[in-house]
């Protein structure tokens, strides 16, 4: 029998989700414990120095989780994966493994807005600087790279929406200066894009998003694409320098195409400790099953209302990938063919005003700072989470004063665009 690759569709349903080995149960139990009984005291010692597999403390490992993190970096084509309390715990514990301080990363500056603040605010305290390139041309990446840089980041589907980064471009000058691209695709989600196909090392996710996909859950991940030689530059310590906390071991010798998640779990979770807890873990799971169908709900519903909205005499412009005039509809055929996604910005005349006027009409919709939810979404970043912001910082920022953010729901598209139609009445 020839063995085949089971397709996206049956893995968001069945990796990492076997029967309970001990009970039988069919899903998943929520192992709500935090510790695990060892065996007997050589046990105890073998894992805890890493030389056996298995749980020893729900800060480092979870049996729930574990499903979690094997069914996600199953369907991004990784090794391992770890997942964590929020998306930003994941960027987080990924940018802890890979720098030491005085180094540096170069991140495209089209990012999710908390990226951006903890980038450029907290982790000048560990010393990592950030440096910023524009994710639509690559070259500008290159400019940035020194020997102090230590990755590359960005986002597949870029916020605030609408823009498709050539990753494949990225990761081939990423690779020739030696250094891991990082990807999070949490707009786009495996569904549509898969990263380490193009040339991603490192994938991240908030959970808390498409995947959870409900709007009822934190969580966050990230999966170590396995294509990264740590070892070669010397330059990724936690990997390559022998560890006194783990009996002088070497992490990338010993877990080789896992070395990266291993090392994030048994260095960065154990000292930080933003670990999912069990229940949100059994929520995502039960999301990530219908995270193909959703995505392609989510993503024919936004590219009709796009469609809508460029017909609609009081929108100036929108910015949606799947329209076939749209500036990044060649990169959206190439990486993404099944859909765009559901979150993308238009612009309503009449500016301020009207965007206010239009968000707060709406009915169906929620006004809210959240994205990929079941239901559709609006803000008004102008007057909601940019409302700190001076207008040229605004505009700069991707939220002017006419900017509507739309994140796409899953309902039936004609009561998701006769709302939209009646709240563009009222301006
Ligand atoms: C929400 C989001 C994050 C942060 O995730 P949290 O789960 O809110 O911590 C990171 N990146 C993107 C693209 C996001 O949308």
């Amino acid at each position: 029998m020839t063995k085949t690759t089971p397709g996206i569709e049956t893995l968001a349903v069945h990796a990492g989700t076997a029967p309970d080995p001990t009970t039988g149960a069919r899903i998943t139990p929520i192992y709500q414990t935090t510790a695990y009984v060892f065996k007997d005291a050589d046990q105890a010692a073998n894992r805890f120095a890493l030389a056996e597999p298995g749980n020893i403390y729900g800060r480092i490992t979870n049996p729930t989780q574990a499903v979690l993190e094997e069914k996600v970096a199953a369907l991004e084509g990784g090794t391992a994966a770890l997942a964590t309390a929020s998306g930003h715990a994941a960027e987080f514990l990924t940018f802890h493994t890979l720098m030491e301080a005085g180094e540096n990363f170069v991140a495209g500056r089209q990012l999710y807005g908390g990226s951006i603040n903890q980038f450029s605010n907290a982790f000048k305290s560990f010393d990592w600087q950030v440096r910023w390139a524009d994710s639509e041309d690559p070259q500008s990446f290159e400019k940035q790279i020194d020997d102090k840089t230590r990755a590359i980041f960005i986002e597949s589907f870029a916020n605030p929406g609408g823009i498709v980064v050539d990753i494949e471009a990225i990761a081939k000058i990423a690779h020739a200066h030696g250094v891991p691209v990082i990807v999070d695709n949490t707009l786009a989600t495996p569904y549509l894009l898969r990263p380490i196909e193009y040339g991603a090392d490192i994938v991240i996710h908030s959970l808390t998003k498409f995947i959870g996909g409900h709007g009822n859950s934190m969580g966050g991940l990230l999966v170590d694409g396995g294509t990264f030689d740590w070892g070669k530059s010397g330059h990724y310590k936690k990997l390559t320098e022998p560890r006194p906390d783990y009996a002088g071991l070497v992490i990338y010798e010993a877990t080789g195409n896992a070395a990266f998640a291993t090392a994030a779990r048994v260095l960065g979770m154990r000292d930080f400790g933003p670990t999912i807890s069990p229940f949100n873990a059994f929520l995502i799971l039960t999301g990530a099953e219908t995270l193909p169908l959703r995505m392609q709900k989510h993503s024919d519903n936004a590219l009709a209302v796009a469609q809508y909205l460029e017909k609609h005499e009081k929108v100036s412009w929108v910015n949606y990938a799947g329209l076939p005039d749209n500036k990044y509809h060649k990169l959206q055929q190439r990486y993404a063919p099944k859909g765009a996604g559901s979150v993308f910005t238009f612009g309503v005349k009449g500016g301020y005003e009207a965007g206010v006027k239009f968000a707060s009409s709406l009915k169906l919709f929620s006004l809210l700072a959240n994205i990929g939810d079941t239901r559709s979404l609006v803000i008004h970043p102008a007057s909601t989470t940019h409302r700190q912001l001076t207008d040229s910082q605004k505009i700069a920022a991707g939220a002017g004063p006419d900017v509507v953010r739309l994140s796409i729901g899953i309902e039936d598209i004609k009561d998701i665009i006769g709302d939209i139609e009646q709240a563009l009445n009222q301006i």
